[in-house]
């Protein structure tokens, strides 16, 4: 069996793409959206308790690889990924989609973390598209010099900014769509993870046409270990190393 640490449009394809050739396959999940789309194969939800409850239930469901392709703002589970699996003797896979660059005409401000992207906003803009995710936005709570388009999948909890309208809604996007969204609302400002990949890039190709600044956070530091970028590459390493298929 092997399991994949999900929660991305890439674990879903490498999942479907296991079970596909046959392959065992369990995702994880972490059960944070309530209707998540779901790959094929099993499928189990929750936290495993940390690192040492981690290792164990490895032994206990004789798990022969992982592959770690969570989100690459998702460190925590990706740490104790780090930790379990040499302590189980199960080798481990970092599947990790490629940050974004930086292309002619874009204005963008790398900052290490939230707290640096809500301190950076007051002297960019003051009508924010904030497409950092539901989790933090308590860094931008103290933000009262701009007004925010706060847009991510569930409803984040309080505290948020004063001035703010939630837009819930689930990539993919298109590039119409977010210059419709931009327009619309007078946003001058885009703040966003550097979380890569293409289901929700348009808003950088809106950015750069619209001539918008960008904060982009950084992605967090992670443990040094194998890592691939793409779908195909983690089929091969499962086939080769885990003795599967
Ligand atoms: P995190 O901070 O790294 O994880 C917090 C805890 O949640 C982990 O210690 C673990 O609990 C549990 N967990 C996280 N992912 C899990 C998984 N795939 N399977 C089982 N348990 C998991 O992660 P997060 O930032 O909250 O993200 C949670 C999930 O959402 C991830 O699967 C990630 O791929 C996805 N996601 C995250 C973001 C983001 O910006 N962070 C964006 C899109 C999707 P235990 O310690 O109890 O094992």
């Amino acid at each position: 069996m092997i399991l994949v640490l999900g929660g991305t449009g890439e674990a879903r394809e490498l999942a479907d793409a296991l079970d596909k050739d046959g392959i065992a396959v369990l995702s994880s999940l972490a059960g944070r959206v309530s209707n998540p789309r779901l790959p094929r194969g099993e499928v189990r939800v929750g936290g495993f308790g940390g690192p040492e409850a981690f290792a164990g239930w490895l032994r206990e469901h004789r798990i022969a690889a992982v592959i770690d392709a969570t989100h690459p703002f998702a460190a925590r589970i990706s740490a104790s990924a780090a930790q379990a699996c040499p302590a189980a003797g199960v080798p481990l896979l970092r599947l990790e989609r490629p940050g974004w660059a930086e292309r002619p005409g874009d204005q963008w401000r790398w900052v290490p973390d939230l707290a640096d992207a809500a301190a950076a906003i007051p002297s960019l803009g003051r009508r924010v598209l904030l497409t950092t995710g539901r989790q933090g936005l308590a860094a931008f709570a103290g933000v009262t010099e701009a007004w925010f388009l706060i847009r991510c999948v569930e409803p984040p909890d309080p505290p948020l900014p004063a001035g703010h309208e939630l837009l819930l809604d689930r990539g993919p996007y298109t590039l119409a769509g977010e210059l419709q969204l931009i327009d619309l609302h007078s946003i001058d400002l885009v703040v966003t993870k550097d979380s890569g990949g293409g289901l929700t890039e348009a808003k950088l190709d809106a950015a750069r046409e619209r001539r918008l600044p960008v904060i982009v956070v950084r992605r967090p530091a992670r443990p040094a270990l194998g890592t691939v970028h793409t779908v195909a590459e983690a089929l091969t390493w499962t086939r080769d190393h885990a003795g599967a298929g």
